[in-house]
């Protein structure tokens, strides 16, 4: 589960990480009070006002933009408040944006420079450990870095024994050029991160940019926090900073009717149990010329209601022309399946207008099939993958 920047800075800052100061706003009259509070707290004169949307890449979207005036705090908000915002990590429909995060100017003059840095903490998969990522190129793309630059990236994995070791995070700080009180922040800011992250069961931070002040504080500007779904059932404070506004509403009820269902671009709907299967069947329809409309696992006990659901799920996509049923009978038998797709086709009457191809493999397969090519609906059914395949391909064609 994905947080919104502001969401995500409050947890920072609730485990001791510097964060930029600010305040969500859902109107420009919240947006001028939230801009006159942080005068007050924090003494800047300009602040900066920034859509709070589920995609990075938002300042080159014009999502992210400085106030100089109240004025310009209610304008610029105005603006932003109700755009669709596109960003190289939206679709070119662009995300809504509801409210806006408020913050302080922390980019002021000082008597030093002001730098930006990259920080992250992940799971390294190949070996199991988590890892700080970090660059001395922030507010860049990471993926531009690691194609041109990629010796500008270091890493830092943790043996979960111990724990992120202060020489760790010492050379965190040295890696990426500091001295003095920027190097102790830095540690500290390193250290206070890697907690977050353990304690809130999280599976990715990413903090673009980490800005050293020019007063040499070390705070977080960004903050893309996201929860890992299977911890959620422990941590119920952030499971209630979900924003269904940022999800799709299909996934959404699909994931209320227990389906595990990801919207695609294609026009071929997939109905299949288990996941390994679900990939494998995505694959089959790209060999036969179609594109996934979607994945979709029913999983294990694939009786006439979920089958009904799942049918309901695809066909509120327009795009879907033809789809392609695949169930392994193993646990559940062929022909239990077969008559809960029969039984669910009939229910819904006239709501299916598109050809349906049914692979039914495993216990009971060949009463499953003779159960299908005798039920007089428009469904075909295939033994074998390729054949599967092939009534794809004819249907599309
Ligand atoms: P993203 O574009 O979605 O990654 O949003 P960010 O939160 O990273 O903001 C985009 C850019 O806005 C940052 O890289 C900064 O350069 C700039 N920015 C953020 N906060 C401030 C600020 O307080 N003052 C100024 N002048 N620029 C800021
Ligand atoms: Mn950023």
């Amino acid at each position: 589960m994905n947080l919104h920047e502001y969401q995500g800075k409050e947890l920072l800052s609730s485990f001791g990480v510097r964060i930029q100061r600010g305040i969500v706003a859902q109107n420009a009259k919240e947006a001028v009070a939230a801009a006159k509070k942080l005068t007050e707290e924090t003494g800047t004169g300009w602040h900066v006002i920034k859509a709070q949307v589920h995609a990075g890449g938002r300042g080159k979207g014009g999502g992210v933009k400085l106030a100089k005036s109240l004025e310009e705090v209610e304008t610029i908000t105005g603006q932003i408040i109700g755009m669709d915002l596109v960003t190289p990590q939206t679709s070119a429909e662009g995300k809504r944006v509801h409210q806006v995060l408020v913050t302080e100017d922390v980019y002021y003059p000082g008597e030093t420079e002001t730098s930006e840095f990259y920080v992250s903490v992940l799971l390294n998969r190949g070996t199991g450990r988590n890892m700080i990522m970090y660059s001395t190129e922030g507010g860049m793309d990471i993926e531009t870095v690691a194609e041109e630059t990629p010796h500008l990236i270091f890493t830092e994995e943790v043996d979960p024994a111990t724990g992120l070791l202060p020489f760790q995070a010492r050379r965190v700080a040295f890696n990426l050029g500091l001295s003095g009180l920027a190097f102790k922040e830095m540690t500290k800011f390193v250290t206070a991160l890697y907690t977050a992250y353990v304690k809130s069961d999280s599976s990715l931070f990413e903090i673009n940019p980490v800005l050293k002040t020019s007063d040499n504080k070390i705070m977080a500007v960004d903050a893309k926090v996201s929860i890992d779904d299977n911890a959620l059932f422990r941590h119920k404070d952030l499971a209630a900073l979900r924003d269904l506004r940022e999800e799709s509403a299909i996934e959404v009820e699909a994931g209320e009717l227990g389906l595990n269902y990801v919207d695609l671009e294609g026009n071929v709907g997939c109905m299949v149990n288990g996941a390994g299967l679900a990939m494998a069947t995505m694959d089959l329809i790209k060999q036969a010329g179609g594109e996934p409309a979607n994945f979709l696992d029913v999983g294990g006990t694939a009786d006439a209601a979920r089958v009904e659901a799942a049918f309901r799920i695809i066909l509120k996509d327009p795009e879907v022309k033809a789809i392609l049923i695949n169930i392994f009978g193993g646990i559940v038998r062929c022909d239990r399946v077969a008559q809960g797709i029969v039984d669910a086709y009939k229910n819904m009457g006239d709501a299916i207008k598109v050809p349906i191809i049914v692979r039914l493999q495993g216990t009971n397969a060949d009463i499953a099939k003779k159960l299908i090519d005798s039920s007089g609906l428009d469904v075909q059914s295939a033994v074998q993958f390729q054949e599967a395949a092939d009534k794809v391909q004819a249907v599309l064609n």
